[in-house]
């Protein structure tokens, strides 16, 4: 679903602040146009492919719910302490990013998708929408994406291992030791 500035979803309000996110209730991935904006104007990451690949990440939390993924962890960080909450949240986050990669793998291979210049895009979406951004940006409602993402340098690596491999298996942010 598009939105500019505000939209109801069964995960609370959405705000122009907030930046895309995915809704499991719902079942549904919202995009907030006002967000694509400040990617442009305020992070410098314009371009078709830093779109498509918010949207990419985005869809890459609806196929982690079909897996159970997030169900899993939904239910694990229950029992844990904030901290170790955060810890689960960014692999859960790293992963989305992972998944992006493997579809920018197959657009690429499978339908030529890809132009020169739009991994840079996607990488410059991905740093911007990093921690550090979007936390700055969260103001006090519902926020599913306000939660810990990893660093910039975590968030290029697992879209490069998904766009590497175009496989899920090399999307393993759990069990890995090194995030
Ligand atoms: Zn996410």
């Amino acid at each position: 679903m598009l939105f500019t500035d505000v939209v109801k979803s069964a995960c609370g309000m959405g705000q122009s602040a907030m930046g895309p996110f995915y809704c499991s209730a719902d079942q549904r991935v919202f995009i907030d146009l006002g967000f694509y904006n400040e990617l442009k104007n305020r992070h410098n990451a314009p371009g078709d492919f830093a779109q498509a690949y918010v949207i990419a990440h985005e869809v890459g939390h609806h196929v982690q719910a079909l897996k159970g993924t997030a169900q899993k962890v939904h239910a694990a960080k229950a029992r844990l302490s904030k901290e170790e909450a955060n810890a689960l949240s960014v692999r859960l986050e790293l992963q989305a990013d992972c998944y992006a990669g493997i579809w920018a793998h197959h657009a690429d291979r499978t339908r030529n998708l890809l132009e020169t210049g739009d991994i840079e895009e996607a990488l410059q979406a991905s740093s911007a929408i990093g921690d550090d951004t979007l936390q700055r940006q969260a103001q006090g409602y519902v926020t599913p994406e306000s939660f810990t993402h990893g660093s910039t340098v975590q968030r290029i690596k697992w879209f490069k291992t998904g766009l590497n491999n175009g496989d899920v298996a090399s999307c393993d942010t759990f069990q890995t030791k090194a995030l």
